[in-house]
């Protein structure tokens, strides 16, 4: 019998829950037992695919093409199994089933209500995943205990145990402890009220994880403890990391957690294994060299809007001991100052992926710098296709190239739209989206860095380098490092007089793992350093390293 643990949070948003849920996945992996992870997001959106990254930082999107919540990011990095669309559900998506049986008639004439045909629902989306194999279903609750809108699914998950046996579930709550700095104290009064909310709804939570900025100490946590009717050793701190969120998982296991869990839900698996992971750790806290990359986006500002990237750049870090400094440049700021100013001694550039014109010229600027001066350059998807059209411009001579995507009567559409694009008017989930195969060439710098002949990665667009400039563009030295199997779209381009120049259409910032780096990314880091220690002097070449 599958074991489940919701985990909820309190106090405020953002206390890193998809963390913290991962963490948790990654401890009951690392003893042994099959895990599956889940987010339920209590918005309308029926998946984040059409929201905008301000508002809901970077869309993830799985093999499957599903366009899912950032913090299933988290979940894949942290723990081994793949996620699927049943990984990520929305109310959006409960409602649109539920309104969608009703007009079938499945409900046989009866009145349809939240209670009890959207909590079904929602708890079916939940137990659908305890299939035999699985030990523990993780099911991480967005949002925060209070709001309105969460209100179904806390009512379904807490009638899940008196479906499945109270012993088969447990309820793991985060809140915050917030540090009064006038009053030199730390806080719980928070934390038991938004656990008196909990147990109003009927959930009185197993294990208490508090957030903090500062430890606070058995006094305080014996406290909540007592006000919030939890075992004193189930309430667990969870202290602000130093260097990076990799050291997550480790002070769990420092304060028991995956022991508690496994006694609390009567599991028996082996001991813990996490001597490669403490090691990885050991790694990240003493890098040996230090590398500036910087990313010019569009939505610089918010530090989510290309989480997986900036978690891809750390990886492959710390595969090569190199402190990865990211210095994050507003493609539109940089329209205004000029790459020479703001990319003036950056060891590589990187253009993410992104939708819309603002911000392009910018972009393009930078690809220009990257490519003349020849600091590495790494492409993702609207990065390749910039790529793409500053080298049609700057170097075929073809003026006034663009992507169709930003100018409808360029009389030079280097990117276009996929044929299968065409007419495609709904916005939700009608890009080319998920995993799909890519030959690459010999003899590329891509093939070296991958080391296989063919590779899968995942795709979220619509538009497409235009296959009518392909001989254009290999004749002058901008190579096609990858296609598609039948040869005709093509997925990477390389310029083969530079030092590093990658670009692709794929997104493989959804494929590293902290102890698995993205080969690209793995490559780029290197040339970065490479080019670091030529400048810096220290006479190691760019093969030493990427040979080490
Ligand atoms: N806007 C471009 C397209 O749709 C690039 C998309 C992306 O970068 N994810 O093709």
């Amino acid at each position: 019998m599958s074991r489940h643990i919701f985990v909820t949070g309190g106090v405020v948003s953002s206390l890193g829950k998809g963390l913290t849920s991962a963490s948790i996945g990654m401890l009951l992996e690392r003893r042994g037992l099959k895990v599956r992870m889940q987010k339920l997001d209590p918005y309308l959106n029926v998946d984040p695919g059409t929201m905008s990254p301000y508002q809901h930082g970077e869309v993830y999107v799985l093999d499957d093409g599903s366009e899912t919540d950032l913090d299933l990011g988290h979940y894949e990095r942290f723990t081994s199994g793949t996620l699927n669309r049943h990984s990520n559900y929305t109310t959006g998506q409960i409602y649109s089933s539920v309104i969608e049986k009703e007009r079938r008639g499945e409900y046989l004439g009866r009145t349809v209500q939240v209670v009890p045909h959207i909590t079904d629902e929602i708890k079916s989306c939940i137990l659908s995943l305890a299939t035999p194999d699985v030990d523990v279903v993780i099911t991480e609750l967005g949002g925060t205990v209070g709001d309105i809108e969460g209100l179904p699914f806390l009512e379904a998950i807490r009638q899940i145990p008196l479906d499945i046996g109270k012993e088969n579930c447990m309820f793991i709550h985060l809140t915050l402890v917030p540090y009064l700095k006038a009053a030199r104290e730390a806080k719980t009064k928070p934390t038991q009220h938004s656990v008196q909310q909990l147990r109003e709804i009927g959930i009185q939570p197993d294990i208490l994880i508090v957030r903090t900025e500062r430890p606070i100490g058995r006094e305080h946590t014996d406290k909540i403890a007592l006000f919030c009717n939890v075992e004193k050793r189930a309430v667990i701190e969870e202290v602000d990391k130093e260097f990076s969120i990799y050291e997550v998982p480790v002070g769990l296991v420092e304060h028991g957690l995956d022991e508690l869990i496994c006694q609390k839900l009567h599991l028996t698996p082996g001991p813990l294994q996490m001597e490669d992971y403490r090691q990885l750790v050991h790694r990240i806290r003493n890098p040996r060299f230090e590398v500036t990359i910087a990313v010019v986006g569009k939505y610089i500002e918010h530090r989510d809007a290309y989480k997986s990237i900036y978690e891809s750049l750390d990886h492959a870090g710390f595969a090569t001991s190199t402190s990865v400094i990211v210095k994050r440049i507003e493609a539109e700021e940089l329209e205004r100052q000029g790459p020479e100013i703001l990319l003036k001694g950056v060891d590589g550039i990187l253009v993410p992926g992104g939708f819309g014109m603002r911000g392009i010229e910018g972009k393009i600027q930078a690809v220009q710098f990257a490519r003349e001066c020849e600091i590495p350059y790494f492409g993702i998807c609207l990065g390749m296709q910039c790529a793409v059209i500053e080298f049609a411009r700057n170097v075929l001579g073809l003026k006034d190239a663009n992507s169709s995507e930003f100018s409808g009567d360029t009389q030079h559409p280097v990117i276009c739209l996929l044929e299968g694009q065409k007419g495609v008017n709904r916005k939700g989930g009608t890009m080319r989206l998920g995993a799909q195969p890519c030959v690459i060439a010999e003899g590329t710098r891509t093939a070296a860095a991958y080391g296989l002949p063919e590779i899968s990665e995942r795709h979220r667009h619509r538009y497409e380098f235009n296959p009518e400039y392909r001989k254009e563009f290999t004749d002058a030295g901008m190579a096609i490092a990858g296609t598609s199997p039948d040869g005709t779209l093509v997925e990477i381009v390389e310029l083969v007089r530079h030092p590093w120049f990658v670009a692709v259409q794929y997104h493989p910032e959804f494929k590293s793992k902290p102890h698995k780096p993205h080969a690209l990314f793995k490559g780029f880091v290197e040339a970065c350093l490479a080019r670091h220690q030529l400048r810096a002097g220290v006479g190691i070449s760019e093969n030493s390293v990427s040979n080490s």
